[in-house]
């Protein structure tokens, strides 16, 4: 029987055995996907024996995203210029291979829930510069944005990023997050601001163009204050929950060979799980 896991310190209150298991159930595959609690001390070694280990792969999460991109011996496009890996699959010939599948997850998110929403690919804003702006900032130059402003709190983590990417990539000062709106086709929020015993995310949308599509990573809660707001003047919204969702496709396709879908009834039993229904 094919197993994979999902690894990280601490692991517990990881939701992905929920939705691996969702899809072993749905497709009638006889697989595993469990969790280890796994030490940064123990990781690397761990990571380069899942063979041994008894794993055709795994999910990787904090704090072990660098590790494992130091574990792989082969890494695609996506991993190396994010520079973390969360996906580890064994390919046919016994190599460890590395993808980083957070971007795919943004965009695949997006897709599904605002189709259309990249018609213009103009004017993108992305609030914050951690290690999920790196994948989004990745996926929508990806996407062929004409423009990507990104203000951070620590102006020096906006400029790192701005001359990893380069063009069409540029920062500007956090407090100009409000006036950065003007023209903006897609608003971002990869900050944790604004997530459930966070502080709240302060910024004026007046200037926000009503067509454009606002999202935010931080799921908890789902309709955070951005979004309720942006809701309210009529802009199209996304939450976060859709990209934890959709990361997980791409490693579920290589461990079991099945593309897994991203269906309502997965978004249910996960938003069961959290409480919300
Ligand atoms: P991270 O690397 O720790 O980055 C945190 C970011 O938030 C930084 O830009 C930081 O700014 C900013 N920030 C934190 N406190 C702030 C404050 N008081 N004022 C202004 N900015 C503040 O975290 P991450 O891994 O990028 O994750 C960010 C959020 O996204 C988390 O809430 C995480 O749960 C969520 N997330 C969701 C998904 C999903 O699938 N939906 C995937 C990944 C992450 P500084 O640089 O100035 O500190």
């Amino acid at each position: 029987m094919r197993k994979a896991a999902v690894t990280g310190h601490p692991i517990k209150h990881s939701r992905s055995p929920l939705i691996h298991g969702f899809w072993l159930k749905t497709y009638g595959i006889e697989g595993e996907y469990g969790r280890v609690d796994l030490p940064p001390e123990n990781a690397l070694s761990f990571l380069q024996n899942l063979k041994e280990n008894g794993l055709v792969g795994v999910n990787v999460t904090i704090p072990n995203k660098e590790t494992a991109l130091e574990a792989a011996e082969i890494l695609d496009d996506a991993a190396r210029q994010i520079g973390a890996v969360n996906t580890l699959w064994l390919d046919d010939e016994g190599r460890l291979n590395g993808s980083n599948t957070d971007a795919l997850g943004f965009l695949g998110n997006l897709d599904q829930r605002a189709p259309g929403w990249d018609e213009r690919k103009g004017k993108a804003v992305v609030l914050g510069a951690g290690g999920a702006a790196r994948a989004i900032l990745w996926a929508l130059q990806h996407r062929g944005y004409q423009e990507i402003l990104l203000l951070n709190r620590t102006l020096e983590k906006a400029e790192g990023l701005q001359s990893h990417f380069g063009e069409p990539v540029r920062c500007e000062l956090w407090e100009s997050r409000s006036k950065a709106l003007e023209g903006c086709d897609l608003l971002v929020n990869t900050t944790a601001l604004g997530m459930a015993g966070q502080r709240p995310l302060e910024i004026e949308l007046n200037l926000l163009p009503s067509t454009a599509v606002v999202t935010d990573i931080v799921y908890t809660p789902l309709m955070t204050d951005l979004l309720v707001a942006a809701k309210a003047r009529g802009n199209r919204v996304v939450d976060g929950l859709g990209m934890l969702l959709h990361q997980a496709v791409p490693g579920f396709e290589k461990w079991f060979g099945k593309r897994p879908e991203v269906t309502e009834e997965l978004r249910e039993v996960i938003l069961k799980d959290m409480g919300l229904l």
